[in-house]
């Protein structure tokens, strides 16, 4: 049986840096529509030149997209043990979508592991990344709508899987290795079970 599991989490949770950890500590496969949207733009991709402006504004890129390239990707990691979706479902539509797709290979979301860090960390955590990384969408202004963007697609999102009773919190203001043993100890627990 796979296992598979959603990282959820506003802008600069900190959903990637774990979702790597865990990725080589169980055998999971990170999929990050973030990263992937990414990397169409860094290739130039018909597709990269659409979401870009949508991305910089701090909006949504559709569900057909999105839907589409977590499908691939799915599709490319036959042997995965399951799969860590980080920045995926951000709608209801995506969320019913990706239940589909797991179900076709007898599959299921396990877990939905939410990230909890309050605005004023996200802001400052921002801030930090802009000058690390350079990301185009790292500015204060598209940080405010994507932050309200998170507020509003997380109420669409997090019932969905409230009422299967598999959303569990985590608190995300904690130093990266004190999340991820959090993360540590309900993964190691469900996993196996
Ligand atoms: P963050 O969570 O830090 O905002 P991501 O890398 O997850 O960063 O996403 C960056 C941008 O990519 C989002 O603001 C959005 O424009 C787009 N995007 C990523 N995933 C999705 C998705 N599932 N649905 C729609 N748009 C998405």
């Amino acid at each position: 049986m796979s296992f598979n599991v959603i990282f959820f989490g506003p802008p600069a949770a900190g959903k990637g840096t774990q979702a790597k950890i865990m990725e080589a500590k169980y055998g999971l496969k990170q999929l990050s529509t973030g990263d992937m949207l990414r990397a169409q733009i860094a290739q130039g991709t018909d597709l990269g030149l659409q979401a870009k402006e949508i991305m910089d504004a701090g909006k949504l890129v559709s569900d057909e997209i999105v839907i589409g390239m977590i499908a691939d990707n799915m599709e490319k990691n036959p042997k995965a043990r399951g799969f860590i979706f980080d920045g995926f479902p951000r709608t209801h539509a995506q969320a019913e979508a990706l239940g589909v797709m797991l179900k076709e290979k007898n599959a299921k979301i396990d877990l939905v592991l939410e990230l909890q860090v309050d605005d004023t960390a996200l802001l400052d955590r921002i801030k930090k990344r802009a000058v690390e990384e350079g990301r185009s969408d790292d500015t204060v202004e598209a940080m405010k709508v994507r932050l309200e963007q998170y507020r509003s697609y997380s109420a669409e999102v997090l019932p969905y899987y409230k009422v299967q009773g598999i959303v569990i919190a985590i608190d995300g203001m904690r130093p990266v290795d004190e999340v991820t043993m959090q993360l540590e100890a309900v993964l190691a627990d469900d996993i196996n079970s």
